[in-house]
């Protein structure tokens, strides 16, 4: 028997909210991107599921997540998104892992580890059109795409970008975006070359700017069914995918004037109820709820009393009733009551990204199953 706390991921949640990017990106293919643990809900299981699905492509962050999608047996083309660490190459090519080329000098040394093993390199090159964190500026891009053209030791699979602002559908600066993205581009027709794959948009992307879609999207947390930002328009209807709970482990009576958790920061002002939950910081569940989250148990939101320890937190349920074992639901339905990730976002002042990554392995997952293809 497992410890109380388990993560519940629903696979049909996941098929569905592919099913519905596809129907909004029209031609586009999809990149699932399964960094970070695939957001927290299980990195291989996920990537599998996907695969099945026949998602084009797989994005990761760091030649390790490749590594272990490949030793899982997926065979679905994998592109690690990350900067490139030269020393790492030999790893991309044994795995067959496709590299993100983000400067000239990054080039040479793919060319020079292609050599090595006598193979070719699958490589998409990366343009930095404003975010400022890895690739070549556009403007200057045109002796790096044509070296990269030129290369026998190279087949270039894409061309890529990465949008700051796309959460924000007010902001110019994805259109901006857009247009040096184009020039960059436009210099595989200038050199009379076949265009690789282009892809820009990320979930913001995929919902708020339609000019972004191109030829493959790389969605992230909307597959989970979470929207990037409250500001994004939800042109695209997901629906989230993991649910946390847990259950109540002692329960007991507590007196006024009495304090709850280290640094008594909580203090009972009349004789409440107070239930303790098996899960903490430890488990990432985020020290910054202390006395900001809520949870649910027996369909009633509750606070949580005083500081998140590390294993264990108490809930303030009033003169409500509870018992040993009762479920506690942390992310996740109960009854007529939810909480969402996005709510936990804001309780702790942060993104829903943040909560979802942060969910570690002490934590037990479950995948409830894709219900059987009727045929
Ligand atoms: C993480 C990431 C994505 C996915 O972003 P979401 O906001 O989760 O959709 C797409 N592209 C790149 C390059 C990324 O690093």
């Amino acid at each position: 028997m497992d410890r109380p706390t388990t993560i519940t991921v629903d696979l049909p949640a996941l098929g569905h909210n592919l099913g519905a990017i596809r129907a909004a990106v029209g031609s586009a293919r999809v990149m699932a991107v399964v960094k970070a643990d695939a957001y927290g809900h299980g990195l291989v299981p996920v990537a599998r599921h996907f695969a099945a699905l026949g998602v084009e492509y797989l994005g990761v962050a760091f030649a390790e997540e490749g590594i272990a999608l490949r030793r899982a047996g997926i065979t679905t083309p994998i592109l690690v998104l990350g900067g490139l660490f030269g020393p790492q190459l030999a790893l991309f090519l044994r795995h067959d892992l496709e590299i993100t080329v983000s400067s000239l000098a990054k080039l040479r040394q793919v060319e020079a580890a292609a050599a090595a093993v006598g193979g070719k390199a699958r490589i998409h090159l990366k343009i930095d059109t404003g975010m400022e964190r890895i690739g070549v500026h556009s403007e200057t891009c045109g002796p790096f795409i044509e070296a990269a053209v030129a290369s026998p030791w190279c087949e270039i699979r894409g061309i890529y970008s990465h949008l700051a602002c796309a959460d924000d559908p007010d902001s110019p600066m994805t259109q901006q975006q857009v247009e040096r993205f184009a020039d960059a581009c436009a210099h595989f027709d200038r050199l009379g070359v076949a265009m690789p794959t282009r892809h820009l948009a990320n979930s913001g992307g995929v919902l708020n700017f339609p000019q972004t879609h191109l030829d493959m999207v790389r969605p992230g947390i909307m597959l989970y069914g979470v929207y990037p930002d409250p500001a994004c328009r939800r042109t695209v209807a997901v629906r989230p995918a993991l649910s946390l709970r847990s259950q109540v482990v002692y329960f007991k009576v507590v007196g006024a004037g009495r304090s709850i958790s280290y640094g008594a920061t909580w203090r009972v002002a009349r004789e409440t109820r107070v239930v303790t939950v098996p899960i903490g910081y430890g488990d990432g569940f985020p020290r910054a709820l202390s006395s900001k989250g809520q949870v649910l148990i027996r369909g009633q939101r509750h606070p949580i009393a005083g500081r998140v320890c590390m294993d264990q937190f108490m809930v303030d349920i009033g003169w409500g009733s509870a018992y040993n074992e009762d479920e506690v639901v942390l992310i996740g339905r109960q009854g007529a009551e939810a909480i969402s990730v996005e709510d936990v976002a804001a309780w702790a002042g942060t993104i829903p990204y943040e909560i979802l990554t942060g969910l570690n392995h002490r934590i037990p997952r479950s995948y409830l199953a894709p219900a059987a293809a009727c045929d």
